[in-house]
C-alpha cells in the first residue's frame, strides 16, 4: 500500500496530457491530408502530363513523316524528271548537264550537290563545280552500289570522296535504246544547312526539351539536333525498331545513351525512314515539379487555418476535461475548493461530467461543512460547543490577545427540572441561549459549556464593557419569561484578560469565583471578578 502511494505522484508525469494527444491527433490529419492530396495530384498530373506528352510527340512525328513522305516524292520526282531529262537530250554537252544541275538545285534546294556518273564510275558532272571531282572515278561504296544497283536508290549515311558525312540519292540514267548510262545523284550533307533542316528546324523545343530525329532504313541518325551523332547508328533503340519496322505510336523508352525519354514515333512510307520526337522524362518531370510546388503554395495557406482552427477545436475540446482532472486532483491532495468552476459546455459528455462532478463536489463540501459545524456546535441551543471554546482560548492566550469571559449559570435550575420535568427544562436552556444571542454583539463567541452554564468570549472587549453585556443578559432574562415556566433567572460571574488572568486556567478560575459571589449573594445579578479576590 505504501509503495502505490509513494509511486501515485510519479504517474502523471510520464503520461500524455489530453490536450497534447487531441492537438497531435488532429495536426497528423491534417498533415497527413495535406501529404495525400499533393501525393494524389502529384500522381494524376504525371499520367495526364505522360500522355499528353506522348501523344503531342505522337501527333508532331506523323504530321512530320507526312511532310517528309511528299517532300521525299518530290524529290524523287525531280530526280526522275531530270533523269528523263538527260536521257532524251543525249547529245548534250558538259557544260549543259552542269547547267542543268544547277538549275535543279537552285530551283528547289532539295539537294546540297547533284552529280551525273557514267556506266564506269566516272563523275561527268557536279554542281556545284566547287565540288571539284569532274572527270574523276568516284569510288565510295556507296556511289558503286548506286551504280550496279540500276535502280532508285538511297545510301546510308556514309563519308564522301570530299569528306562530307552524305547521303545519296540516285536515279539510274538509261538510253533511248535502254542502255545503262550510269545515274543521276543528289545527296544532302547531313552536317551542313540541308532541306531536312529546313523542314524539322535546328534547335530543340525549349519549354518542354523535346526533340526530333529521323533514322534511315539501317537506323542510322540522318537528322539529329546534335550534328556530332549524324551517321551514328542507333538501331539497338527500341522505339526505331518498331518505327523501321513500319509502326507508329507512342511509349516510354530507354534510348541507347540511358535516358529515359516519352517518345512519338511514325515511318516515312516512301523511303522507309523513321521520325522519332522525345522528350526527355527528366524535363517533363520538372514541369511536373513546378505545378507540383505550385499547388503546395496555394493549398497551404488555407491548410494552416484549417490546422489552426483544428488546434483550436482540440484545446476546446480537451479544456473541460483538463480543468476537471485538475480539480479532481487538487482535491486528491486535500485542497479545499470554494467554488469548482461550473460553466457549461458545449460539448455533451463534458457538460455531463463537469455539471455531476460539480453536484457530487457541492454534496460532498456540504456533508463536511454539516460535520464540521456539528462538530463545533452544542445540538440543543445551536451555540458553539466546548471543545471549540478551548481552540479559540488557547489560539488567543497564545497570542496574548485581550478579552473578557462572562460565565453564567440558572438559578435553581435544579427545581426546574424536577417540577416541569427535564423536556421543560431542555426548552429553557434553549431560551436563555436565544436570550444571550440578542444580548451579544456579532463578533462575540457564546458557548454552551456543560449542563445549565453558558459562556461568553468578548473579543477585545474590557472588564466595565463586558459587565454590562453581562447586566443585558441578566435583565432580558429577568424580564423575559420562558415558555411554560415563567421567570428564570441567571447569575453571572465576568473576568478579563490579560489584566486579571495570564491564563485561560486562571481566568475561568476568577470567572467561577465572580459567579460563585452572585449565588452566594441572593443569585440574579452580576459580579465582576477583582484580583483582589483570587486569593
Ligand atoms: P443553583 O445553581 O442556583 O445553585 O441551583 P441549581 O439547582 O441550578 O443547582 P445546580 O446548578 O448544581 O443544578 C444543576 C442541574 O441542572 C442538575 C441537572 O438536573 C440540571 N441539568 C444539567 N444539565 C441539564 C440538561 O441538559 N437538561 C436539563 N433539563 N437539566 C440539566
Ligand atoms: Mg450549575
Ligand atoms: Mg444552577
Amino acid at each position: 500500500m505504501a509503495k502505490r502511494l509513494q509511486y501515485y505522484p510519479r504517474l502523471g508525469k510520464n503520461k500524455i496530457s489530453l490536450t497534447t494527444l487531441l492537438i497531435g491527433l488532429v495536426s497528423i490529419s491534417v498533415l497527413l491530408t495535406f501529404t495525400i492530396l499533393l501525393f494524389a495530384s502529384y500522381q494524376s498530373n504525371k499520367q495526364s502530363l505522360f500522355i499528353t506528352t506522348q501523344g503531342l510527340n505522337y501527333s508532331t512525328a506523323a504530321k512530320m513523316s507526312q511532310t517528309m513522305d511528299s517532300l521525299f516524292k518530290s524529290m524523287r520526282d525531280s530526280l526522275v524528271f531530270t533523269a528523263a531529262y538527260l536521257s532524251d537530250n543525249r547529245q548534250m554537252s558538259e557544260q549543259e548537264i552542269q547547267q542543268q544541275l544547277e538549275l535543279l538545285r537552285h530551283s528547289s534546294s532539295y539537294f546540297n550537290s547533284l552529280v551525273v556518273i557514267d556506266e564506269h564510275g566516272i563523275a561527268r558532272s557536279i554542281a556545284p563545280a566547287s565540288v571539284g571531282k569532274t572527270g574523276q572515278q568516284i569510288s565510295t561504296p556507296a556511289s558503286w552500289r548506286a551504280l550496279a544497283s540500276r535502280k532508285p536508290y538511297i545510301s546510308e549515311p556514309y563519308t564522301s570522296a570530299t569528306g562530307r558525312l552524305i547521303v545519296l540519292m540516285s536515279e539510274p540514267l538509261f538510253d533511248r535504246d535502254g542502255k545503262y548510262r550510269g545515274f543521276i545523284g543528289g545527296t544532302i550533307y547531313l552536317e551542313e544547312p540541308n532541306v531536312l533542316n529546313t523542314v524539322f528546324g535546328n534547335s530543340p523545343n525549349d519549354e518542354s526539351g523535346s526533340y526530333l530525329y529521323v533514322v534511315d532504313t539501317t537506323g542510322h541518325l540522318v537528322f539529329h539536333p546534335d550534328k556530332r551523332r549524324l551517321g551514328e547508328n542507333v538501331s539497338a533503340n527500341q522505339v526505331v525498331q518498331k518505327v523501321l519496322q513500319g509502326n507508329g505510336g507512342h511509349q516510354l523508352v530507354v534510348n541507347t545513351r540511358g535516358v529515359t525519354l516519352l517518345a512519338g514515333y511514325s515511318p516515312v512510307t516512301a523511303n522507309g525512314w523513321g521520325i522519332i520526337v522525345n522528350s526527355p522524362i527528366g524535363v517533363v518531370q520538372e514541369q511536373l515539379y513546378r505545378l507540383i510546388l505550385s499547388i503546395f503554395l496555394y493549398t497551404l495557406l488555407p491548410f494552416i487555418v484549417l490546422l489552426a482552427i483544428a488546434i483550436w477545436i482540440a484545446r476546446k475540446l480537451a479544456s473541460p476535461f483538463v480543468s476537471l482532472a485538475d480539480l479532481v486532483a487538487r482535491l486528491g491532495q486535500g485542497a479545499r475548493i470554494t467554488s469548482p468552476d461550473a460553466a457549461k459546455h458545449w460539448n455533451r459528455e463534458a457538460d455531463l461530467l463537469t455539471r455531476t462532478i460539480t453536484d457530487a463536489f457541492h454534496g460532498l463540501q456540504q456533508q463536511t461543512d454539516q460535520l464540521a459545524h456539528a462538530a463545533m456546535t452544542d445540538p440543543l441551543t445551536g451555540l458553539t460547543n466546548r471543545r471549540t471554546l478551548d481552540s479559540l482560548l488557547s489560539q488567543w492566550t497564545l497570542e496574548q490577545s485581550p478579552f473578557s469571559l462572562i460565565v453564567m449559570d440558572i438559578d435553581r435550575f435544579k427545581s426546574i427540572n424536577d417540577t416541569y420535568g427535564h423536556q421543560i427544562g431542555d426548552e429553557v436552556l434553549k431560551h436563555l441561549a436565544r436570550i444571550v444571542i440578542q444580548s451579544v454583539s456579532p463578533a462575540d463567541i457564546c458557548c454552551r459549556f456543560g449542563g445549565e452554564e453558558f459562556v461568553v468570549l468578548l473579543p477585545h472587549s474590557t472588564l466595565t464593557a463586558a459587565s454590562v453585556v453581562a447586566e443585558r443578559i441578566r435583565l432580558h432574562m429577568e424580564q423575559n419569561s420562558s415558555p411554560g415556566v415563567g421567570m428564570i433567572t441567571v447569575s453571572l460571574g465576568v473576568a478579563h484578560y490579560p489584566s486579571q488572568a495570564s491564563n485561560a486556567e486562571a481566568l475561568f478560575h476568577l470567572a467561577d469565583q465572580a459567579l460563585y459571589k452572585a449565588k452566594e449573594t441572593g443569585r440574579n445579578r452580576t459580579v465582576v471578578a477583582s484580583t483582589d479576590d483570587s486569593g
